[in-house]
């Protein structure tokens, strides 16, 4: 049978060249649901393509085709080829944060610098198969750089919602380098996403924002191939930030997938992030979800700056599927471990650093055992947001003090000066 769209709360279902976003019966979010009953899925399979040179298979996405969209044709495939990101091991940093093994999974290694990419190739593939010329979404700035490019890659016009203020300043010039069609509008990331909704609908554009469900397809790939870097072996957490909830919904849809299919032995219990100003997922969590509210967001970490998340109902879910918790972290915290992500080589935006700044605080609550192995997902890349980090670094941000602060030393041209200043030893932090 091919893939179809499924209602997460009804389950009506919905054929999978429709385009649809939402249920008719009950507004649910929807799931693609694949049909696995003549596919044999084994590890092998996915390991005997690696270092595969041959599209599809060359991307971190659609290695994995077969979990991610089984029967599409390999022509309409969208690939840049996205995905492949290192999985790196970080003794110093796990001992910060106090756990026995931790790795950081680097999505700011995709081709425009964030995660963004890996649901970008599914969604745009999905607008090809739909025969769409248009995309658009509204955005916090990835979601838009990534779109901008892979339109720009299919030969369709990329449509973007902007926010007046609160763009990182690089992925505002890649949206405007790839050739989008950019709105900047006077509105937040939530009204914003309600705007592109509608022009859409009047317009017959195709929506890729991460309600489009086969963004989630291709983002599930990051968990399979996390665990397909470490043989398979499921660790004890994985930990991310929390924005529109899209990252987090896929993760326990991949893991669960994964789990059921026999390619790993255990579930590791999902960790979502959010920043204090923008956690409207962390206080509902506090009343078992009995509660929620949507907020007016606020935090410096702009890729998460999200009051109303679209994608709500699912990261529930895979907090009720994985065992996992939600924690919240403040701008301080956020900003003190990207500055250690960053001096350690490996580098990120605001929003990744969540992702170190959790494990800490959970690990201090008692919710991490010391002796875990966590895996944290690093979402975007450090050149993002250089505003951010010039400021700490500067110690120009507003209620943040530079603690890790890496000072731009200042020196006439005066060779006694310089040898002086070198002559110090540098304390390393
Ligand atoms: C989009 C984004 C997030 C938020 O991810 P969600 O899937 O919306 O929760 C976090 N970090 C970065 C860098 C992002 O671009
Ligand atoms: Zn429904």
């Amino acid at each position: 049978m091919p893939s179809k769209l499924q209602c997460m709360d009804c389950k009506t279902d919905y054929a999978i060249d429709e385009v649809r976003y939402v249920c008719d019966e009950c507004g649910g979010l929807l799931d693609v649901i694949h049909d696995w009953t003549d596919i044999t899925i084994t590890r092998e399979l996915f390991d005997k393509r690696l270092g595969s040179l041959q599209p599809p298979y060359n991307s971190g996405v659609w290695r994995y085709k077969e979990l991610v969209y089984p029967d599409i044709d390999d022509s309409l495939i969208v690939s840049k080829p996205e995905g492949n990101t290192n999985l790196y091991p970080m003794p110093r940093l796990a001992s910060w944060a106090g756990v026995d093994t931790l790795y950081l999974k680097h999505e700011g290694e995709n081709p425009t610098g964030s995660f963004k990419d890996r649901g970008m190739t599914g969604g745009v593939t999905q607008a090809r198969v739909l025969g769409m010329d248009r995309v658009a979404c509204a955005s916090t700035g990835n979601t838009s750089a990534s779109l901008a490019s892979y339109a720009a890659l299919a030969g369709m016009e990329g449509i973007i919602f902007l926010q007046n203020k609160a763009i990182a300043l690089g992925k505002l010039a890649q949206g405007l380098a790839y050739g989008a069609t950019c709105l900047r509008i006077d509105a937040d990331f939530d009204r914003n996403l309600e705007l592109v909704r509608e022009a859409s609908e009047k317009l017959g554009i195709y929506v890729l924002n991460s309600v489009n469900p086969f963004r989630l397809e291709g983002q599930k790939s990051i968990m399979i191939e996390a665990l397909q870097q470490l043989s398979w072996q499921a660790p004890d957490w994985i930990v991310c930030p929390g924005g529109n909830l899209g990252n987090s919904s896929a993760f326990g849809k991949g893991l669960k997938e994964m789990y059921d299919l026999g390619l790993i032995d255990k579930l590791p219990r999902v960790a979502i992030i959010q920043a204090e100003g923008a956690s409207p997922l962390y206080e509902s969590y506090l009343s078992d979800f009995q509660d929620y509210e949507a907020q007016k967001a606020h935090t410096i970490a702009t890729a998460i700056k999200i009051g109303n998340p679209v994608n709500y109902q699912k990261a529930v879910r895979t907090v009720r599927w994985t065992n996992g918790v939600v924690e919240s972290v403040t701008d301080q915290q956020i900003m003190d471990a990207k500055a250690l992500i960053d001096r350690a080589g490996i580098g990120c935006e605001p929003a990744s650093a969540c992702s170190l700044a959790g494990t800490r605080k959970l690990v201090e609550k008692g919710i991490i055992e010391p002796g875990s192995t966590v895996v944290g997902i690093l979402t975007g890349h450090v050149l993002k947001d250089p505003d951010a980090t010039i400021g700490y670094h500067s110690n120009m941000l507003e209620d943040i003090t530079g603690q890790y602060a890496n000072r731009l030393l200042q020196v006439g041209d005066d060779i006694d000066a310089i040898v002086e200043i070198l002559d110090k030893e540098k304390v390393p932090v």
